[in-house]
């Protein structure tokens, strides 16, 4: 058996390069923060659990987080409600897309929290006395999973907020449910605010390694969730983080990771080390077509499948 590669020493600018060649895809259309992205704009970094960096050129481009904000959104829901939170929210993949407009049935709770159904209801469920309180309470939280203080752009959550039809639509659904208990427009404010958050790859590298390393920011060395928060998080990114693409993605790439629509991947290796892609132009599930590759040839050369035997 071959040791394994070092992390450090991997070339991240001779993987950029590699995947700038690739050019499926097309960025999302949503808002136009989103559809005015550059399609060229590639970042890649990865932190291991003892808090070290590794970057490539363009790791410091900021974009918003979208999805990709959604396992720390439980994370601060499950930490907040001492767990209460997965009584709220189902924990089962869809097979479907990340706004489909359907709750589990039986319950009315939203399937899983990685889908929008979920994230809008986890981030209701963050403590907060109303809703400002409770959107510094996410920012405070998803910063000191960065470790550095987040800024969220004002008019990103502004067109998240007004032109969200699709999250306005479920939030009255669980509202009708009874599962929502804050009103839908609250619960839609929150979630598109958190969406908005900005944040470079060394960011995202930097929250996914404090989930792999039992919820302590490996950087600042702050507690930010519990242990059992952390795998709880990292056991649903790896069975829903790609939505309908989830399973494709673990046979592939074998991390749990999340994406979102800014082209943003965060990925988290327990007890490895946690890395991140920013490659606007996205494929069919809403994944970064070059963020996918990238993931595929990190694990590949870093030996860090999930359910890999072997180590050559
Ligand atoms: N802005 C998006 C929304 O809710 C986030 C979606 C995503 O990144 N998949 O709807």
């Amino acid at each position: 058996m071959t040791s394994r590669p070092d992390p450090l020493a991997y070339d991240l600018d001779d993987l950029r390069d590699r995947i700038l060649v690739e050019d499926g895809g097309a960025v999302d259309e949503s808002i136009p923060q989103l559809a005015e992205a550059d399609p060229e704009l590639v970042g890649l970094a990865l932190v291991t659990v003892d808090g070290a960096l590794n970057a490539s050129a363009g790791a410091d481009a900021r974009v918003s987080i979208q999805s990709a904000v959604k396992p720390f959104l439980f994370a601060l829901a499950l930490q907040d409600t001492g767990g209460e939170a997965l009584d709220r929210v189902g924990i089962e993949p869809t097979g479907e897309a990340f706004d489909a407009i359907k709750l589990e049935s039986g319950t009315g709770r939203p399937p899983n929290p990685m889908v929008n159904a979920g994230a809008l209801l986890t981030a209701s469920l963050v403590d907060g006395a109303d809703a400002s309180a409770r959107s510094e309470r996410i920012l405070s939280g998803l910063s000191a999973f960065a470790g550095r203080q987040l800024e969220v752009d004002e008019e990103v959550a502004e067109n998240e907020h007004l032109l969200g039809d699709r999250n306005h639509a479920l939030a009255h659904l669980m509202r009708s449910e009874g599962t929502l208990t804050l009103s839908a427009d609250d619960a839609v404010a929150a979630y598109a605010r958190a969406c908005a958050t900005l944040v470079d790859a060394r960011d995202l590298a930097v929250m996914g390694a404090t989930l792999a390393s039992g919820g302590r920011n490996p950087v600042t060395g702050v507690q930010v969730v519990s242990a059992a928060v952390a795998r709880d998080v990292i056991s649903v990114m790896a069975t829903c983080g790609v939505y309908d693409g989830s399973g494709r993605w673990m046979r592939q790439v074998g991390i749990p990771a999340k994406s979102g629509v800014s082209g943003v991947i965060v990925l988290s290796a327990p007890a490895r080390l946690g890395a991140a892609i920013v490659s606007p132009p996205l494929d069919e599930q809403g994944t970064s077509v070059r963020g996918h590759i990238a993931s595929e040839i990190l694990s590949a050369d870093l030996g860090l499948h999930s359910f890999q035997t072997r180590s050559d």
